[in-house]
């Protein structure tokens, strides 16, 4: 049974004008294109096609907020990473996630890393970007796909990369693994 029991679709948002009002508390994620973001969200929230709505066309470069509890929200953040993004969706998005990150009901980041790849150039630069006064959970995704020593293997190397600057967790969408760790934790930031 989820922790999160009134979960839903607020908005989307294309400019900071159109965000929820900056009241309660909210948590962001984001992740590499393909990282699996959307499937972490799914299955911690344990909604089926909950994040299938960041996916729509014309939604992916806008920050999609979800409510999980009364004035406690999931803000999912657009997928970062491939040098394509045209220079004209950075103008737009950028200002975006500052004016985010500028809120006072942000209180985290959930960073959703693919466990075979690894923290990216473009995963440090967001750490970078959100400062040292948030909190961070890396979810090191898809570790169905390694081997246990494999798995253990990336999480030292992931917490060696944090310095302590973040905490992290193997996870697996497909398999359940740390599914319950992850929600745990974000339910413990929101204080639901
Ligand atoms: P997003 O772009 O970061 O939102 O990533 P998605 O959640 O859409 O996932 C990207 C791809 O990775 C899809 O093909 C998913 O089926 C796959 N995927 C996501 N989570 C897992 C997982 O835990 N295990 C495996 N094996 N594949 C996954």
């Amino acid at each position: 049974m989820s922790r999160f029991h009134e979960v839903r679709f607020l908005t989307s948002a294309a400019a900071a004008g159109q965000f929820p009002p900056d009241a309660g508390a909210e948590v962001a994620f984001a992740g590499r294109s393909n990282a699996g973001k959307s499937s972490a969200i799914n299955a911690i929230t344990q909604r089926r096609g909950l994040a299938r709505t960041s996916k729509t066309p014309g939604r992916t470069r806008l920050l999609n907020f979800f409510e999980l509890a009364p004035a406690k929200r999931l803000v999912d953040l657009p997928g970062y990473g491939y040098a394509s993004v045209p220079a004209a969706a950075r103008r737009t998005w950028l200002p975006l996630i500052d004016a985010l990150r500028e809120r006072a009901s942000l209180i985290g980041l959930f960073l959703i890393v693919d466990a075979r790849r690894g923290l990216t150039p473009g995963d440090a630069g967001l750490l970078e970007w959100i400062g040292p006064h948030h909190r961070v959970h890396v979810l090191l995704s898809k570790a169905d796909k390694l081997s246990r020593a494999q798995g253990a293997a990336a999480l030292r190397k992931a917490s060696q990369q944090l310095a302590g600057r973040a905490t992290a967790q193997l996870f697996s969408a497909v398999k359940g693994t740390g599914v319950a760790e992850a929600g745990e934790t974000l339910a413990g930031w929101l204080g639901t």
